[in-house]
């Protein structure tokens, strides 16, 4: 019991950010679960049975999305390529499918056998040949799901959806709406890496964020304030294998060759007032590499973001460059864009 504490303890310190808490005047109520494959800590400043009915909901979707549990809607679906009659999947699908159609496939559902080749879902790290990435690639396309009327999702052959890279943020929507409905005013949850900070901090000063340092991610490099949004962060450092040729692969997937991502980034966090969008996009400019991700992100002012680079460079954009600020000690430099 004691082991496990420790382990949510330290795996919500390696999940990205930190919440710096000054003080706490109203007593809050909390709890932390394992949920879609990570840790997760909630705080309220509320009740206990608001506090409940966050995590009812959280296990709810985890079972809805989940690509491994054979009684999730997602497994039945990847396995019998058509289901009906699931209106919030669809709808979370096809919103989805607009930001990787948006992302120009940079952020791509489908890649997940892909991920599951390299050994990301199994824990058996292994890199796969280029001619077995060629072919698994043949079925990397969201153009092959299609989402109907009546909640009817179909999907062409060979492809498999895989959401592991939006769920997070769509349960901190669907948190979010839960609080809105039963009036919780305050609260920091962090569901693995995904934040979602709700109002402002009892004493009603903004909520503090930190970033992790890639290379101690126990550390973080600097901080920055924050009411009403969900804060995403797609780190190299989150899950990752050495492999027998020295060389580092990170869970992150260019669709476009099949590799993990390797283009300089360590880090992209972003912040918006939507979790779908904050952790879509996090994920997706991670793919889409330093250039590319600031050209998206003038583009689409809706959203601001944090890139780390491995130059120790904080890439920070223009609606939070007032309020980020580096820890002391770090050895990052930001650039304001
Ligand atoms: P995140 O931590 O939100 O960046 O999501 C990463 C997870 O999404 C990975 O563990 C994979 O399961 C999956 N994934 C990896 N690369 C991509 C990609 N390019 N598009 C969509 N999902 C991806
Ligand atoms: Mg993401």
């Amino acid at each position: 019991m004691k082991h496990k504490t420790i382990k949510i303890m330290i795996t919500l310190l390696l999940c990205g950010v930190f919440f710096l808490t000054s003080c706490a005047p109203a007593a809050p109520v909390s709890g932390s679960l394992e949920a879609m494959d990570t840790f997760m800590n909630l705080t309220l400043y509320s009740d206990s049975e608001s506090l409940e009915k966050l995590t009812s909901e959280i296990k709810r979707l985890d079972s809805l999305l989940s690509a491994t549990d054979s009684e999730s809607s997602v497994y039945k679906l990847n396995n019998n390529r058509e289901i009906e009659g699931e209106g919030e999947l669809a709808d979370l699908l096809s919103e989805t499918l607009r930001l990787c159609e948006s992302t120009n496939g940079a952020l791509d559902i489908t890649v997940g056998q892909v991920v599951e080749a390299w050994g990301f879902i199994s824990r058996d790290y292994r890199i796969p040949d280029s001619s077995e990435l060629e072919g698994l690639l043949r079925n990397v396309d969201y153009h092959g799901v299609e989402v109907g009327e009546n909640g009817r999702i179909t999907l062409s052959e060979g492809t498999k959806i895989d959401l592991g890279a939006v769920a997070k943020g769509y349960a901190a929507d669907r948190c979010t709406q839960l609080m809105d409905e039963n009036g919780v005013e305050s609260a920091l949850l962090n569901l693995g890496g995904t934040v979602c900070a709700r109002g402002v901090k009892p004493d009603g000063g903004q909520w503090k964020i930190g970033i992790a340092d890639p290379s101690q991610p126990a550390d973080y490099v600097g901080y920055f304030t924050c009411a009403d949004k969900v804060v995403a962060t797609s780190g190299s450092y989150e899950r990752y294998f050495v492999g027998e040729d020295g060389r580092t692969y990170c869970h992150i997937i260019n669709p476009a060759d099949g590799y993990p991502s390797d283009n300089g980034i360590v880090s992209v966090t972003v912040i918006s007032g939507s979790g779908l969008l904050s952790d879509a996009l996090s994920t997706a400019l991670f793919v889409m590499g330093e250039e590319k991700a600031e050209e998206y992100q003038k583009a689409h002012p809706d959203f601001d973001c944090i890139i780390l680079t491995d130059k120790k460079e904080a890439i920070v954009s223009g609606g939070i460059a007032d309020s980020f600020t580096l820890g002391s000690g770090s050895d990052y430099k930001i650039i304001r864009r």
